[in-house]
């Protein structure tokens, strides 16, 4: 088979040791006689590959003591509904968001189910291409907390600050699409949370970080197997967690840290990051329409000058093993998502393919 690189936004590109454990202990697991797919949740086999990959987790993104995380169902869309549901205190409570994507966008039409929202800034009139500075933020006295996306899967859009908010008025960031690409301090946020499917393992996993002072003040409608109080009492086992999705989940936080832990995967992100755009910058055959300062090193857009060419050049990309190029449909184009799990050789395959498309 010819080597492939999948530049899929997810679910996407786990690393390779990671499938080939998995595949290796498949059928037996350490002994077990048995596949991680077919042991109960409550036995000691999975409470100890459990209680690993929280421990793993909460190391490598340096989670303080005071925060609980909750492996989850239902993935980041659910979250939208599920963080308003758990965090107003009162249904119709004033929520203040940042409006700078579809994912962000998404968050705030569920969250107006439950609550007030005011979006106090927004991109859209730039089609979303910069993170709005901190200082043209109209955000409310009263609110229960601001939420923010810190990475923009279809619009390559990324903080690359971390914003302070007055008062106690906690911070929920949807980091779904960089989770562990990097850095982050944990204390600044009041809640965090991610679908799995990109950065973490295979889709079905939901993490959660959240402070313990915010449980506890779900509204009476909120489903018992979303309610982070019981789902925190419970270590996530209210209801049977998703099993095996946590144990590769748990196999990807042990190759995180043999690769050196977040400080060293974010050197090689933006290093990868770098090289790609740099390329797409050459000249004018290529456009990422991004702000500089906002451009995510994680997913990647860009449009060919030309759109005409648009086949030929998926096509092309294909027959050399790079796969899964197209842009999300709502906005055309191409995207590279280059995750983690993306070598770095993977992004030189595509900028060499990038120039030699453009005829360079
Ligand atoms: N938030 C972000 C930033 C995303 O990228 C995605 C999925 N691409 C979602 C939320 C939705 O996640 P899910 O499909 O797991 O509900």
């Amino acid at each position: 088979m010819t080597k492939i690189y999948n530049f899929s936004a997810g679910p996407a590109v786990l690393p390779k040791e990671v499938l080939q454990q998995a595949a290796a202990e498949m059928l037996d697991w350490h002994g077990s006689g048995m596949s991680v797919m077919e042991m109960s949740h409550r036995g000691p086999e999975f409470l100890s590959i459990y209680r690993a990959a929280e421990a793993d987790l909460r190391e490598l993104l340096s989670v303080p003591a005071n925060y609980k995380i909750l492996f989850m169902q239902g993935g980041g869309l659910s979250q939208n509904a599920v963080v308003p549901m758990n965090l107003v205190g009162t249904a119709g409570r004033t929520v203040d968001f940042v409006h700078t994507g579809s994912w962000s966008g998404k968050s705030i039409k569920e969250a107006a189910r439950y609550a007030s929202v005011n979006v106090a800034a927004s991109s859209q009139a730039e089609h979303f291409s910069r993170v709005p500075a901190q200082e043209s933020w109209k955000l409310s006295q009263d609110a229960a907390y601001v939420h923010l996306c810190t990475n923009e899967t279809i619009d390559g859009v990324e903080y690359n600050f971390t914003p302070t908010v007055q008062g106690d008025v906690p911070l929920v960031a949807d980091m779904s699409s960089h989770i562990l690409s990097r850095p982050v301090d944990v204390s600044k946020y009041g809640l965090i949370f991610g679908g799995a499917q990109k950065n973490i393992g295979p889709a079905g996993v939901t993490v959660v970080i959240v402070r313990d002072d915010l449980l506890g003040k779900a509204l009476p409608i909120t489903p018992s197997a979303f309610n982070f109080q019981t789902v925190a009492d419970n270590e996530s086992m209210f209801n049977t967690p998703p099993t095996y999705g946590i144990y590769i989940a748990g196999l990807v936080f042990q190759w995180l840290k043999k690769q050196g832990g977040v400080a060293a995967m974010e050197k090689r992100n933006i290093e990868k990051a770098e090289l790609l755009y740099k390329a797409l910058d050459a000249d004018d055959f290529y456009q990422n329409r991004v702000a500089q300062d906002s451009r995510s090193r994680m997913n990647i857009p860009f449009y060919l000058r030309d759109e005409s060419k648009n086949e030929a050049f998926l096509a092309g990309a294909k027959a050399r093993g790079l796969l899964q190029l197209k842009g999300h449909k709502s906005v055309g184009g191409m995207r590279a998502s280059i995750y983690n799990a993306m070598p770095i050789e993977g992004v030189q395959a595509l900028v060499d393919y990038l120039n030699e498309f453009a005829g360079r």
